[in-house]
C-alpha cells in the first residue's frame, strides 16, 4: 500500500472519530483523500453526543497537511445520512468513497432484549448504512465511479451471545452491500464488506490480555484497498483480524436432488444434504442469484438422485 494514493478522491467515513473509523480516516487522508469525518460522539451504547472525537481527527489531518471536514450528524436518521453525504458534495463537489463504519453496542440475552435496544442498534448499523448508501449511490453511479465499504462483524456471520440486535444488523449489511454491488456494477461502483476485529472501546469488558497484536492499523489497509481505484472485487466480504486477511463466502453444499420428497426423506438424506466437503460458491457479481437458480435447475434437469 505504500504507493496507493487517493489524490482527488473524496471519502466519507462514518464513525470516523474513534477506533477503526479514525484509523481509516487517517489512512485515506494521509494518502491524499479529502475526508468527511463523521461522528456525533456519544457512548458505546449510542447515548449522548460529543463533537470532540471528529474534531480531533480533522485537526490531526489538517495539521499534517491533509484536508478533512467534520460532520457530527447521526447516521441513524434519513436526514442525518443525507446531511453527511451533502457535506461531501457541498464541501468538495464529489463523493468517491463511502465507508460506513459507525457502530454502537447494546448487549442483552435474547429473552430480555428490549425493542428499544433492538431498534437503536439497527438504526445505526443497518438503517444507518441505508441512510448513507441511499443518497451516495446515485451520486456515484452518475459519476461512473464509487467505492462503498460497509461493516459487518463476526457476529453478523456467526452470531454470538447477547447480541441479537447487532448480529441481525450486521447480517443485513451483507444483503445491502450485495445489492449495491449488483446495481452498481454497470456504473463503476463497487461495494464490499469488511469484517474487522480490533481492540477498541468495543472490546470493553472483554479480557484481551492474551490476544495477539490486534490494533485497528491491521484492518485499515484492507479497507484502504477496498476503497482504492485498484480494488478488483465487488460483492465480496473480507475479514481482517489480528493480521489475518481472508475472504468470507456464502457456500452451499451441492445438495441432493429427488423428484419428490417426504418429511422422512429429508431426515434420511440429511447427512448428504449437509455434506460441505465439496462446497459450491456463487459470486454475487455478476449473477450469483441466477447461478444459484441455474445450478438447482441443472440438477432437476439431470434428474439425478445423489446421496
Ligand atoms: P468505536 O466505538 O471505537 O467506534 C465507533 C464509532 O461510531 C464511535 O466513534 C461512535 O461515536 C460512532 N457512532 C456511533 N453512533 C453513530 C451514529 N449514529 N452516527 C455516526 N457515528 C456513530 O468502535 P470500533 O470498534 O471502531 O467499531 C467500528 C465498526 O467496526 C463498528 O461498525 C463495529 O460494529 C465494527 N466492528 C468492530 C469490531 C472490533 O473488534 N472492534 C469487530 C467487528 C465489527
Amino acid at each position: 500500500m505504500t504507493d496507493s494514493r487517493f489524490d482527488g478522491r473524496v471519502a466519507v467515513v462514518t464513525g470516523g472519530g474513534r477506533g477503526l473509523g479514525r484509523t481509516y480516516a487517517l489512512l485515506l487522508a494521509s494518502r491524499g483523500a479529502k475526508v468527511v469525518v463523521n461522528d456525533p460522539g456519544g457512548s458505546l451504547a449510542g447515548e449522548g453526543a460529543d463533537g470532540g472525537p471528529a474534531r480531533d481527527i480533522v485537526d490531526e489531518i489538517t495539521s499534517a497537511g491533509g484536508d478533512a471536514v467534520v460532520s457530527t450528524e447521526s447516521v441513524a436518521s434519513p436526514e442525518g445520512g443525507k446531511a453527511i453525504v451533502e457535506t461531501a458534495i457541498d464541501r468538495y463537489g464529489r463523493l468517491d468513497i463511502l465507508v460506513h463504519n459507525a457502530g454502537v453496542v447494546r448487549r442483552a440475552p435474547l429473552k430480555e432484549m428490549s425493542y428499544e435496544d433492538f431498534e437503536a442498534v439497527l438504526d445505526v448499523h443497518l438503517r444507518g448504512a441505508f441512510h448513507v448508501v441511499r443518497p451516495a449511490f446515485p451520486v456515484m453511479c452518475d459519476a461512473g465511479y464509487g467505492r462503498i465499504v460497509l461493516t459487518s462483524s463476526i457476529g453478523g456471520l456467526y452470531g454470538n451471545h447477547d447480541v441479537a440486535n447487532y448480529a441481525a444488523a450486521k447480517a443485513g449489511i451483507l444483503g445491502l452491500s450485495n445489492v449495491a454491488a449488483i446495481e452498481g456494477a454497470a456504473n463503476g461502483v463497487k461495494s464490499n464488506v469488511i469484517v474487522p476485529a480490533a481492540v477498541t472501546r468495543m472490546a470493553e469488558g472483554i479480557d484481551t490480555s492474551a490476544y495477539p497484536p490486534m490494533g485497528p492499523e491491521l484492518v485499515a489497509p484492507v479497507v484502504g484497498w477496498l476503497a482504492h481505484e485498484s480494488c478488483s472485487i465487488t460483492g465480496e466480504i473480507l475479514i481482517a483480524l489480528a493480521g489475518r486477511v481472508a475472504r468470507a463466502v456464502v457456500a452451499e453444499t451441492p445438495g441432493v436432488y429427488r423428484p419428490s420428497w417426504s418429511v422422512a426423506d429429508i431426515g434420511e438424506h440429511i447427512s448428504a444434504i449437509c455434506d460441505a466437503s465439496d462446497p459450491v460458491v456463487f459470486p454475487v457479481v455478476p449473477d450469483g442469484h441466477g447461478d444459484h437458480i441455474r445450478y438447482s435447475f441443472a440438477m432437476a434437469a439431470q434428474g439425478a438422485v445423489h446421496g
